[in-house]
């Protein structure tokens, strides 16, 4: 795996390590569960629900995580002061090496998308072929790196993949919702992976009187669809501007613009509820 800690400092298991040695993720093996939480003004945000599908993604390589939710808040929190820094993204890694369990906690860099980008909304290419087990957050395969290389080459910021029967399962690395006829469709529980992003898009829909349909779009339907975003933690949701050559007017979207701005509310509620108190 790249060596890609940034700043000072990471945790490997209970140890703070410098970041000058990361010769350690060179060893990281491909059968590793892992998260990213989103950390804003000192708090990574809905810590509690990343920390649930981090354990079932071990659950389903059949192994456990070796640390409970406090202490995996604790290093956070050791590495925001050591770091001195408040509003990143944290990767949780857990994998073996040489037969012994590894716990990884560290930052990375954060999302590249700019306000200009938000604006203008992102490029997606569709991409033949299926992650194996939606379910799983894992890290690397071959068939990641296909499709990395694929969004190199064509400079779109996500791949949607598209399965055998040509309906559209998922981004990459992220979850898609489309527009189509005032209805907001979203692929089904078993072909993605479970974003917690995309679980809140789901429920603020429900507050907006949009009705969310668990439904697969096929890719002959695009042209069909008024508007598009992915999902995803550390670029939130990005309206879509173009798949392959269709353009879609997804950022002029009130639906999209809505989403956005509930979605951005519940952020900031989270991080007002778990702030610590100072008592007045
Ligand atoms: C992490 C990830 C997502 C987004 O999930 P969030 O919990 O919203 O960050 C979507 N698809 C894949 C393949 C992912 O790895």
């Amino acid at each position: 795996m790249k060596q890609e800690a940034v700043l000072d400092y990471f945790i490997l298991n209970h140890q703070l390590r410098s970041t000058r040695d990361m010769s350690i993720f060179d060893r990281i093996t491909q059968q590793s569960v892992y998260e990213v939480v989103k950390v804003v003004a000192g708090l990574p945000v809905f810590f509690e629900e990343h920390m649930q599908r981090m354990r079932r993604s071990a659950a389903l390589l059949k192994v456990s995580l070796p640390k409970s939710d406090e202490e995996v808040l604790e290093e956070i929190c050791l590495l925001l002061e050591k770091n001195r820094c408040k509003n990143i993204n944290v990767k949780l890694i857990r994998t073996r090496i040489g037969g012994e369990d590894y716990f990884l906690t560290y930052f990375i860099e954060p999302e590249s998308l700019s306000r200009g980008e938000y604006a203008r909304g992102i490029h997606a290419i569709l991409f033949q072929g299926e992650r194996p087990k939606p379910h799983l957050k894992t890290v690397g395969s071959a068939f990641r790196d296909r499709v990395e290389a694929a969004r190199a080459r064509t400079g779109a910021y996500e791949a949607l993949l598209v399965d055998d029967q040509g309906n559209i399962t998922e981004g990459s690395r992220s979850n898609i919702f489309f527009l189509k006829n005032g209805l907001l469709l979203t692929p089904p529980a078993r072909t993605v992976l479970l974003g917690v992003t995309r679980k809140h898009v789901i429920n603020l829909c429900k507050s907006m009187k949009l009705q969310v349909l668990e439904e697969l779009l096929h890719r002959g339907e695009i042209s069909e669809i008024s508007g598009a975003f992915i999902t995803g933690t550390t670029v939130d949701i990005a309206p879509i501007r173009s798949i392959d050559d269709y353009t879609i007017s997804s950022v002029e979207n009130p639906h999209i613009q809505n989403i956005m701005r509930l979605y951005s509310g519940e952020v900031n509620a989270y991080i007002e509820q778990h702030k610590p108190h100072t008592k007045s």
